[in-house]
């Protein structure tokens, strides 16, 4: 007998059937005499309309109530698994965040959980009562709803894992496994039978959203066995382990792309020490992340100045960055949203040349100017213009040796 956690997403739980069927497979392990904790997301649609609400009221809108209306999705869905699942005779109640609680910091929006007390959730379910736990959500210690960020009922699974002590922790997906790359945009794209965590880390972290970001690092830091595999389908999914499980290492195992960002450019920046220091602090006082940033250097002492921020952040990088323009001194802003970034990931990368040079040659070789280039032990990372995301993509899945048959 084991103790699981298994996470459904919005695809999974989007309509009354797919709810009977994820209710059928949690069934499943039960009568397999495991201890059963469920994480499940809003269904499909519903968190970007919820979303869209509050962008609707304000761009610029209250964070915490940002949270209590995104929060509502999940709540629905817990509702609804737990009926479905009592129906089919499986003895079950619904948890959201407060209720266990998941304790996460106050940085609403994108909170990061502090802890969980599973004792509650162990004792249920040591006498066979599953858990349907909301995820995405927790509560801050200013006893306000908080969310975890977009994707992040998989962060709440591994999270509930790792409190829960769980053997394994099963994401039910709308594919079945972790692709070399996202099998929606290339068909040639192979499913691959184990990743290592650093490589999921580094493609989740450029935009491979078939895990977020935090719920790999979790993962990695508190051991947690995670697996995604289909909730559709019965056939072996994708199993995230430690670098020295896989053998055979390729160059580049990953490619990813991102539509997420918007490029900024600062035109004349007066090219002197503490510029950066200016703008960079002006965007983190008011929590702007920034990614890629190049700077060139001209003649007359100013600069162009060109980095990347989430397209959510960047109303609130245009307004304060008005705000520092004095201060700063540079002639004017231009914001581009229409840009795509494109990565690929490989451990390969520490011990092989010519990786990035791969890249820079089947680019060209398509006609797609790059606009910024970044690169890290493990990824390099170009920025293009969006309209060639799946010309780019496709012509580096090719030029690395992923297709398929
Ligand atoms: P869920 O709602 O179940 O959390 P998501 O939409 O967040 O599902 O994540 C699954 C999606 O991730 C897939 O439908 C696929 O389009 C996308 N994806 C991106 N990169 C990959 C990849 N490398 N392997 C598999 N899926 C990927
Ligand atoms: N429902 C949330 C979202 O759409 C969380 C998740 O699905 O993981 O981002
Ligand atoms: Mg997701």
């Amino acid at each position: 007998m084991s103790r699981i956690v298994m996470k459904f997403g919005g695809t999974s739980v989007a309509d009354l059937d797919r709810i009977r069927n994820v209710a059928a497979r949690v069934k499943r392990e039960c009568d397999a005499g495991n201890e059963v904790a469920v994480v499940v997301s809003a269904m499909a649609g519903v968190t970007n309309q919820l979303v869209a609400w509050c962008q609707g009221l304000s761009a610029l809108h209250d964070a915490r109530e940002y949270d209590t209306v995104v929060a509502t999705g999940e709540q629905v869905t817990t509702g609804l698994l737990s009926i479905a699942l009592q129906e089919i005779g499986v003895e079950s109640r619904s948890w959201q965040g407060w209720q266990i609680p998941i304790r996460t910091d106050n940085a609403h929006g994108k909170a990061r959980i502090v802890d969980i007390d599973g004792t509650e959730l162990i004792r249920r379910m040591q006498f066979g009562q599953v858990a349907v736990v909301s995820g995405f959500q927790g509560i801050g210690s200013d006893n306000r709803i908080t969310t975890l960020g977009r994707g992040g009922s998989d962060t709440s699974a591994v999270a509930l894992a790792a409190a829960l002590k769980a053997e394994r922790c099963d994401i039910y997906t709308d594919v079945d496994g972790i692709y070399t790359t996202d099998p929606r945009i290339v068909p040639q794209a192979r499913k691959l039978a184990h990743i290592s965590y650093e490589e999921m880390l580094e493609l989740a972290s450029v935009g491979a959203k078939v895990l977020q970001t935090r719920s790999v690092e979790l993962a990695m830091n508190e051991r947690v066995r995670v697996q995604v595999l289909s909730s559709f389908a019965d056939v072996p999914g994708t199993l995230v382990v430690d670098e020295d499980e896989i053998v055979e290492k390729e160059n580049v195992s990953g490619i990813a792309y991102s539509r997420e960002d918007a490029k900024m450019t600062l035109r004349r920046v007066p090219d002197r020490p503490g510029i950066a220091a200016a703008v960079f602090g002006a965007l983190a006082q008011h929590n702007v992340n920034v990614d890629m940033i190049v700077q060139n250097v001209s003649a007359d002492g100013m600069t162009d100045m060109t980095f990347t921020v989430s397209k959510t952040d960047l109303a609130r990088a245009q307004v304060t960055l008005a705000e520092a323009r004095s201060q700063i001194g540079f002639s004017e802003v231009l914001s581009d949203p229409n840009v795509a970034k494109i990565s690929v990931v490989g451990v390969g990368m520490r011990s092989h040349a010519g990786v990035a040079n791969t890249m820079f040659r089947a680019l060209a070789d398509k006609a797609i100017n790059i606009q910024v280039i970044s690169t890290s032990e493990i990824k390099v990372s170009v920025l293009v213009a969006a309209e060639y995301t799946e010309l780019a993509v496709r012509a580096l899945h090719t030029a690395y040796g992923l297709d398929g048959a």
